[in-house]
């Protein structure tokens, strides 16, 4: 027998996460049903992809076994097991990586109070779901053959000291994971979770999707039949018997039809999975036949992940073929544009002989990341439309991803995405389309107008607004970095360009106004000349402004770059 110490930083988690962090402790069962499930994934993806390995999907299920007195819980599943190697790296170590996210999360929570339920969440997500066990219990078994290994070994732990392992006997492959409940407290009743009805439920509760059959052996009673002939005097007799039972419906939830599914399981299934503690805006359920079969449920959150614009964050959907999981985040389903998106692509048409990164360029994939992207395209412009309020919190979260994708790749998106765009508009006082801007326009407006400041309020205050105001034209306030690029890559709009209020031809001039000017400026020469000489090099010209009203002087620009970009250029390259 060898007895190995964990890891220090393991051991500080660890004590953080048994003794303080989680008040939701129920959730140990899930993480370990999902361990159970995602070795049994495995097991089923390598026998899908190699001939050699014969697997009986019949045998893959998940069985729970509680033992009043023994006071033990047991999780076994016919999954790729764990060599005596895996074992010592995946259950003796904690993630470094993930204890330093771990700390970032336990910050932001402390941070806002919808964090009182945001613990549940964030397990799991760091490799330190198994961990969840010692919640519970005060001593772990875990029981282990792998696929392909004759031996199997046991590895014990009582969570503080650190583990042993030993050979054991096993028949078949797969993990048995024996938890030692603890004891009853004063407050925590522990036995809880040795009730069978308690385990349905926490099943169904959290892992009522998982794809294997979770099973269990129900002690149930019953009333006998009556007997032929009983008298009147007959007493009803029970008796016991014991029953399999499968705890879970297991049909994923995008595998069941649309109208059979309530607004609760999406929302439910969203936190769940994508560990967020918000329902997400909106959930597209998609159901196609045609050239590749496929069905999806996609969702927009409510707000953006603290690592949303970062380097850290990872796009990409969960693809599964018949109900396997082949990849857990496949970024090929996605344009970096909607990389916001989360959810689960399941299609039987996928050729699945062939290596995960081959899958990658299969034509079926491109095919539905096509669809997918003008599903979702549609699904804002629904919300646009008929939910505005959502959408403008769709926009606050995500609108300057939708910027920055609509200027990559050389503007190649645009038209994807120009629909999508919201401004602040100087008229409605409120953000609005470009469509419903154009659509407010009077007749002879030359031209779209737009302003660009740091702020709304800032704007709205810059002199050369004034003169177009007064006009009775609205002028959209462009507040965030991107804006004016945008701007130009779109050039126009429904055959009206775009103008910066800036420029000095802004309002075009009439004869009359052009000789008016021509006159006013020979008789300024003076002022104009001695403008020009004391400012020396910082100007190009000093001229007399027709843009300007109440206003004595403003900068103005000629060439293509405005004076935000400008300043916008001179931020990142000071
Ligand atoms: P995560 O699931 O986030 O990777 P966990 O702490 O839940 O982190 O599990 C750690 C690792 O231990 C898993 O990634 C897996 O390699 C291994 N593991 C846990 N449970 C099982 C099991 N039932 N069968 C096979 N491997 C398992
Ligand atoms: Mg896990």
């Amino acid at each position: 027998m060898e007895k190995k110490a964990f890891q220090a930083e393991s051991q500080r988690l660890l004590d953080l996460m048994i003794n303080s962090i989680y008040t939701h402790k129920e959730i140990f069962l899930r993480e370990l049903i999902s361990n159970a499930s995602d070795a049994t994934d495995k097991l089923a993806y390598l026998a899908l992809t190699d001939d050699q390995i014969a697997v009986d999907r019949d045998e893959l299920k998940i069985t729970i076994t509680p033992d009043q007195i023994a006071r033990t819980l047991t999780i076994s599943d016919r999954g790729v097991g764990m060599t005596k190697a895996e074992m010592e790296d995946n259950l003796g170590t904690i993630a470094k990586s993930g204890s330093l996210q771990f700390k970032q999360d336990m910050a932001a929570k402390d941070a806002g109070d919808a964090a009182a339920k945001s613990d549940v969440d964030i397990i799991g997500q760091f490799g330190v779901g198994f961990y969840s066990a010692f919640m519970v219990s005060d001593h772990v078994t875990v029981i282990s053959r792998a696929y392909g290994s004759g031996e199997a070994w046991k590895w014990e732990s009582d969570g503080v000291e650190g583990y042993t392992m030993e050979p054991c006997e096993k028949d078949t492959v797969g993990t048995d994971i024996i938890l030692h409940i603890k004891p009853d407290g004063e407050e925590e009743k522990y036995g809880e979770y040795l009730e069978q009805y308690r385990i349905s439920e926490l099943v169904q509760k959290y892992s009522d999707y998982i794809h294997y059959p979770i099973v269990m052996l129900m002690h149930k009673s019953r009333q006998k039949p009556r007997p032929e002939d009983a008298g009147d005097d007959y007493k009803p007799e029970w008796e016991d018997y014991d029953q399999w039972e499968t705890l879970n419906s297991m049909v994923p939830l995008w595998q069941r039809p649309k109208s059979e599914v309530t607004d609760e399981e999406y929302n439910q299934f969203y936190k769940e999975k994508y560990a967020d503690w918000e329902d997400p805006l909106s959930t597209v359920h998609v159901s196609a036949e045609g050239t590749v079969e496929y069905k999806a449920m996609l969702y927009i959150p409510s707000h953006a992940p603290y690592n949303f614009y970062t380097r850290d964050y990872e796009k990409g959907l969960q693809l599964y073929s018949a109900g396997v999981l082949i990849m857990d985040k496949c970024a090929d389903l996605l344009p970096d544009h909607f990389r916001f998106v989360k959810g689960v692509v399941d299609s039987q048409d996928l050729s699945l002989n062939i290596s995960r990164e081959m899958l990658q360029h299969t034509r079926q994939l491109k095919v539905i990341a096509n669809n997918l992207e003008k599903k979702i395209k549609n699904e804002l412009l629904r919300l646009q439309k008929d939910q505005r309020d959502k959408y403008e919190q769709f926009w606050k979260a995500f609108g300057l991803q939708i910027k920055y994708g609509l200027l990559g790749d050389y503007g190649a998106h645009k038209d994807m995405l120009k629909d999508l765009l919201l401004f602040w508009s100087s008229k409605e006082g409120k953000y609005t389309t470009l469509a419903e801007y154009r659509g407010r326009m009077p007749e002879d407006q030359p031209y779209i107008y737009f302003a660009a400041g740091e702020s709304v309020d800032k704007i709205a205050h810059l002199p050369q607004t004034e003169r177009i105001l007064d006009k009775g034209y609205e002028i959209l306030y462009l507040t965030e970095d991107p804006d004016e690029f945008v701007m130009s890559t779109l050039g126009a709009w429904d055959e009206k360009p775009f103008k910066s209020v800036n420029d000095a031809d802004a309002l075009p001039e009439t004869e009359e106004e052009k000789s008016a000017a021509e006159q006013k400026a020979t008789e300024n020469k003076d002022v104009l000349d001695f403008v020009k000489e004391t400012l020396g090099d910082q100007i190009k010209e000093a001229r007399i402004s027709r843009i300007l009203k109440s206003g004595a002087v403003c900068m103005t620009s000629d060439g293509p770059v405005t004076l935000e970009m400008e300043k916008y250029f001179r931020r990142m390259d000071p």
